[in-house]
């Protein structure tokens, strides 16, 4: 994939916008067509600076798709839902692709009320807004309520990370100021263990690990993957070297594997693209509709409802969410401030980072 470059616009007309290309140092003017302005509702949208494929000295111009462009207004909000606010500057798609996919959830929950002000109440607030107000709404209320300011920085965040820290809060929250404690951790919390067992003697251990995301590492070695191959790949049973096992005092090998102790009502998963090396895994990851997952005494199945995905490098990308209704197998695209309607082809690319399962 190519680098993603910031490109700033130097002057708008009807269906031309001017861009100036900050790489390098070196100046690029861009004539960037808008196929499909002339039929949007607003003739001229205001557009705001974004990431687009990177450029060399010789391109004089580029075409991109609006999808990839910001709107100040929503101009093909079919469906009333307006998208969020991602001004100048301010790289807040990681924050916006979670909320726009952690959306439909919590619609879905019978949240608890909040006399106090928390950050599960400025939530609950932006979901409402989301959904009540025909403008675009911004996250920042929200980011500021955080307990953590790591995401007020105006640079851009890993959205795994940002809903690991949002469900933490949430949870927390509900165990301060709620009736109902376990809301937040009986939709989300995963409770993973990881076991050993001796294969000549009755040893076992167990470590429970309790998750909000479950990360599923990625083989680059293999070339079709999909989630349920990437879970078996998880829970299958890996023979150790023999090591000296205390309880029979002898050296033998052990088996090594993970069990779902818990599965929870949603199921977020983590496809684990970004390495320590600072690479980013762009392969093809087969995304099943249905998951069948067997956790230690109970039969799950899950059916696909979000995907967040993440364009560009571990160095710099862009954030949007996909988002499927579960009954009318219809998707949408939320990117940023623009909202579209989308094919299910379309919803399942090689961008697809973190994914949302709810639990039939
Ligand atoms: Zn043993």
């Amino acid at each position: 994939m190519q680098d993603l470059i910031k490109l700033k616009i130097s002057d708008q007309t009807n269906n031309e916008i001017h861009l100036t290309s900050e790489d390098n140092a070196t100046q690029h003017l861009l004539k960037l067509k808008i196929s499909d302005v002339e039929n949007s509702m607003h003739p001229t949208p205001n557009y705001s600076e974004k990431q687009y494929p990177a450029l060399n000295s010789s391109t004089q111009s580029i075409e991109i798709p609006t999808l990839s462009l910001q709107t100040s207004h929503v101009t093909q909000n079919t469906n009333h839902l307006p998208g969020l606010l991602n001004p100048f500057g301010r790289n807040l798609c990681f924050a916006n692709s979670s909320i726009q996919a952690l959306r439909p959830i919590f619609c879905a929950l019978d949240n608890p009320d909040f006399a106090e002000h928390c950050l599960y109440a400025s939530f609950l607030q932006l979901v409402q807004d989301m959904i009540q107000s025909t403008q675009l709404q911004s996250v920042n209320p929200l980011l500021s309520a955080m307990t953590t300011s790591q995401f007020q920085d105006g640079q851009q965040h890993d959205a795994a990370e940002f809903i690991y820290k949002l469900l933490e809060q949430l949870h927390e929250d509900t165990v301060m100021y709620s009736q109902r404690p376990d809301i937040i951790d009986s939709t989300f919390r995963i409770m993973l263990s990881d076991n050993e067992k001796g294969v000549v003697c009755s040893h076992r251990s167990r470590e429970d690990r309790p998750l909000w995301c479950l990360p599923l590492p990625l083989n680059t070695t293999v070339k079709q993957q999909d989630v349920n191959s990437l879970l078996q790949n998880l829970l299958k049973k890996v023979p150790t070297i023999p090591k000296s096992c205390v309880p029979c005092q002898i050296q033998h090998s052990m088996l090594e594997y993970c069990v779902f102790e818990v599965l929870p009502r949603v199921l977020i998963i983590q496809l684990g693209r970004f390495l320590s090396n600072g690479d980013k895994i762009n392969m093809l990851i087969g995304i099943p509709d249905t998951l069948k997952i067997q956790a230690r005494t109970t039969n799950n199945t899950y059916q696909l409802k979000a995907i967040v995905k993440h364009y560009g490098t571990s160095r710099q990308g862009h954030y949007t969410t996909v988002t499927k209704d579960i009954q009318t197998q219809v998707w949408t695209e939320w990117n940023d401030g623009y909202v579209t309607r989308i094919s299910a082809k379309e919803a399942i690319t090689h961008e697809a980072y973190i994914l949302i399962y709810t639990k039939e």
